[in-house]
């Protein structure tokens, strides 16, 4: 079966065909590293790791180049430098730090090439330069514009109608736009602020020209996969994709877009305001990282995740099962079982490719012990799962908020008295998968217990 992958562009799943098979280029958009990563920004992490996994398995290890950038210019890296007394460089290189120990303790593999953005400001001037030249860019009052109406075609890629756009970009009104839908790509600094010398002035690069000038600089003119989160479709990869086909002349950046849905935390989007904001590094303190992955993995990537303690629960269980059974087989990227690559490439079928997963497990337990064992083995361990020795497998305590298992507990209990039979098998269900037992007493009351 060949790769198969769904294009933002065409709205299709579409067979993939690389520019050049001796060299598979993927760009990602990476953090902008003022913070912790939350749990949300490891769904890009995770779930690209699994396609440039994927990619080199198809196409060779040395033929694939996978870049990820580091934003480490931008006015919230500013402002949190101040506020917490920091140079800029000491806030960057420590945010840096723990998002790379993030990365490895969820299992991705380092990209091939992971610029800075402070590093390529040569490339950004030359984009620039490029871009007046061919008129699709204006100096204004030390900033300098991409000169949206100057692409016919922009739009194309989150196919917004325009007044939605322009309605859009009236937020940032200036006076010095020719149209409201414009979009900096340089803009002046104060003194104070981070800055580089410019044709244009003391100055510092819009976030859009960042990944256009890196992605070229690293992966030419035009590439084959370009990713990120959903939420970057509109303005962010809109600009990048003007900006770059504005300036060398293509009518595409990549050949295929590729974006993650949104995580929510149970069943609600994740904000500081609602207190349910989890960065990578607390949700590592409760469970190993190849919980948060295979809890990640169960869902497709296009679709929302909800990211909550029952499937975290249950994702814990499950490799607590099959760790003791897949650490009891050599693994080779040779014995993948053929049913669990092609789910993958069905455009990154993880949830399928982990119902094969379970039913290896099964024939492994049930007697086809060597064949079906090595491929069990062997199909976690390419998705980044049993990485580990058993020894080393540490299953983490499970937590649970006592209250809400009694609160569940009632509700169960309510839900039997008015015979919504659905209702109490369902609780019980979620019960059972929180690790939780529990007891129906003669007296009408339920105990419960933990077990593990
Ligand atoms: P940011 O630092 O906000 O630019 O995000 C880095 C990456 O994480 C981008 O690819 C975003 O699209 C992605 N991202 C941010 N929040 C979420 C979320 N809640 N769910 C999934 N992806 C997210
Ligand atoms: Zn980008």
């Amino acid at each position: 079966m060949a790769l198969q992958l769904y294009n933002t562009l065409t709205r299709q799943k579409q067979v993939f065909e690389p520019l050049d098979p001796a060299n598979v280029r993927m760009y990602v958009c990476g953090p902008t590293v003022y913070d912790f990563a939350h749990i949300g920004n490891a769904r890009p992490l995770i779930v690209f790791d699994v396609l440039f996994r994927l990619l080199r398995h198809l196409y060779g290890v040395d033929h694939v180049t996978y870049v990820r950038n580091i934003t480490d210019v931008d006015d919230k890296i500013n402002a949190r430098a101040a506020e917490r007394g920091l140079s800029i460089r000491q806030l960057t290189e420590e945010t840096n730090a723990a998002f790379q120990a993030d990365a490895k303790a969820l299992g991705c593999l380092d990209p091939n090439i992971q610029p800075r953005a402070t590093e390529h400001i040569a490339s950004m001037i030359a984009l620039i330069e490029r871009l007046l030249l061919t008129r699709h860019a204006y100096v204004a009052e030390g900033h300098v514009l991409f000169d949206v109406p100057s692409m016919p075609d922009y739009g194309r890629l989150s196919r917004r109608p325009l007044d939605e756009m322009v309605a859009g970009a009236r937020v940032e009104v200036a006076p010095y736009k020719k149209s409201p839908m414009d979009f900096v790509l340089w803009k002046p600094s104060a003194a104070n602020e981070p800055g580089w010398e410019s044709p244009w002035g003391y100055g510092r690069p819009g976030w859009h020209l960042e990944c256009s000038a890196m992605s070229w600089q690293y992966l030419g003119e035009v590439f084959d996969i370009h990713g990120g989160g959903i939420d970057l479709v509109f303005p962010h990869h809109e600009n990048e994709i003007a900006q770059t086909c504005s300036a060398f002349g293509h009518s595409v950046m990549a050949n295929y877009w590729l974006h993650n849905g949104f995580l929510q935390v149970e069943g609600q989007k994740m904000s500081k305001s609602l207190g349910n904001f989890i960065t990578i590094r607390q949700a590592l303190k409760d469970w190993p990282g190849e919980v948060l992955r295979f809890n990640m993995l169960k869902a497709h990537y296009r679709q929302p995740i909800d990211w909550t303690l029952a499937s975290l629960t249950e994702s814990q269980r499950e490799l607590d099962k099959y760790y003791p059974v897949a650490t009891q087989f050599a693994v080779t990227s040779a014995t993948l079982a053929p049913e669990f690559l092609a789910a993958l490439e069905d455009d990154l079928n993880t949830p399928e490719a982990i119902t094969v997963l379970r039913r290896l497990y099964r024939e492994t337990l049930e007697g086809d012990v060597a064949l079906a064992g090595t491929r069990f083995a062997s199909s976690g361990h390419f998705i980044g799962l049993f990485q580990s020795e058993l020894a080393d497998w540490n299953p983490a305590p499970i937590l649970f908020d006592k209250s809400h298992v009694e609160g569940l507990i009632a509700a169960r209990l309510a839900a039997r008295k008015a015979k919504d039979w659905a209702e109490s098998d369902r609780i019980r269900d979620e019960l059972i998968g929180m690790g939780i037992a529990l007891k129906d007493n003669k007296d009408g009351t339920t105990s419960w217990e933990v077990k593990r």
